[in-house]
């Protein structure tokens, strides 16, 4: 349950440092607009979402109530009950459920139908506690000039702007948690691109919800109590979960095993150390895991660790190693369990 009856608390998910003002413009936005129709807001970031590298996932909140919030000096949402996600990517990757309300809300930028956001979500126990699904082709927000691209998210180039209203837009039709009008008052340059996002979103009830379901909420508020940011001591050639950086890939490196010549420049480039060398024994390849890299192919991928960063595209002189959509892969799940 929420900390206070009759609190919303909006999280936003997005790319560390090429997102930070979408997001900051999508929960300052909502906020304004939901204190000019009269309730008590409040939007923030926090200091554990403060990124250190690109495309990292971020955090971005607000609360709306119509009563004073109790807890205006609490930094994170425990109990979103709209969880919005600028790519579907972090929904691969990241419990973007943790904590949710019964009968949430996640809204999806996306050109992809909800249906393959409630595929993405089927493992995670909280699933039963969310009600709808909406996802919207709102534009990419950072420039798409770096090895990452920009596939995901959008159809089309879109200032950051552009973005936030039609998530806007969207989030009003979705939920009704501000008006269109509210919005549309607040920011008529925008007007255009907050109606496109409330006309275009397309919504689907999540099949699995169950609004008498209290065992997962009892369940997450057992995990709530366990201190978030303690990362387990690594374990001698296994997996060492504090350097997981396979949650936050857009892209999937795959490797052209007939072109490739096992020269290992890749290999030495890599900056997560997560690419291995057929017949090494060295890396992570070595512990067994299904996500691990196949040491009979030349040159094989750890996916744990692959943050799709591009370098080893980028570098290698045959070509062949091709960026590929990560969302085209039902493998490859890399959920953290601490923090975010
Ligand atoms: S750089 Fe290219 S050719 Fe060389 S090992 Fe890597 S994938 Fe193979
Ligand atoms: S994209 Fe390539 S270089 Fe970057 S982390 Fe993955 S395997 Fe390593």
């Amino acid at each position: 349950m929420a900390v206070q009856p009759n609190l919303i608390e909006v999280t936003v998910w997005y790319r560390g440092v090429v997102e930070g003002r979408l997001a900051r413009q999508v929960t300052n936005s909502l906020a304004d607009a939901a204190q000019a129709e009269g309730l008590h807001v409040q939007a923030f970031d926090n200091y554990t979402d403060l990124p250190d590298r690109v495309y990292v996932p971020c955090r971005s909140y607000a609360r709306i109530c119509p009563e004073p919030i109790a807890e205006p000096y609490t930094y994170v949402n425990s109990n979103p009950s709209l969880v919005v996600c600028t790519d579907a990517a972090l929904v691969k990757g990241c419990n973007v459920l943790k904590g949710i309300e019964p009968g949430s809300t996640l809204l999806v930028n996306t050109f992809r139908h909800p249906q393959v956001i409630l595929d993405l979500i089927k493992d995670l126990p909280q699933n039963t506690r969310l009600m709808k699904v909406a996802t919207i082709d709102a534009g990419i927000a950072h420039q798409p000039n770096t090895p990452q691209g920009g596939i995901e998210g959008s159809t089309e180039k879109a200032s950051t702007m552009r973005t936030a209203a039609v998530l806007l837009g969207a989030i009003s039709k979705a939920t009704g948690i501000v008006s269109l009008d509210t919005l549309t008052n607040k920011a008529p340059a925008a007007a255009e691109a907050i109606s496109y996002g409330y006309e275009d979103v397309h919504e689907l009830l999540n099949p699995n919800y169950d609004p008498e379901d209290t065992a997962s909420e009892a369940a997450e508020f057992g995990r709530r109590l366990k201190v978030d940011l303690i990362v387990p001591a690594p374990e001698p050639n296994g997996v060492q979960e504090g350097h997981i950086t396979g949650n936050y890939r857009l892209l999937r490196p795959v490797v052209d095993q007939q072109t490739c010549t096992a020269c290992r420049i890749c290999w030495i480039s890599c900056p997560d150390a997560c690419i291995t060398v057929a017949g090494s024994k060295a890396g992570a390849g070595a512990s067994g895991d299904a996500n691990a890299g196949q040491t009979d192919d030349k040159i094989s991928v750890d996916l744990r660790y692959c943050k799709g960063c591009g370098i080893c595209w980028d570098i290698c002189p045959l070509q062949c190693i091709k960026p590929t959509d990560e969302l085209e892969f039902a493998d490859g799940m890399v959920r953290i369990t601490y923090s975010i």
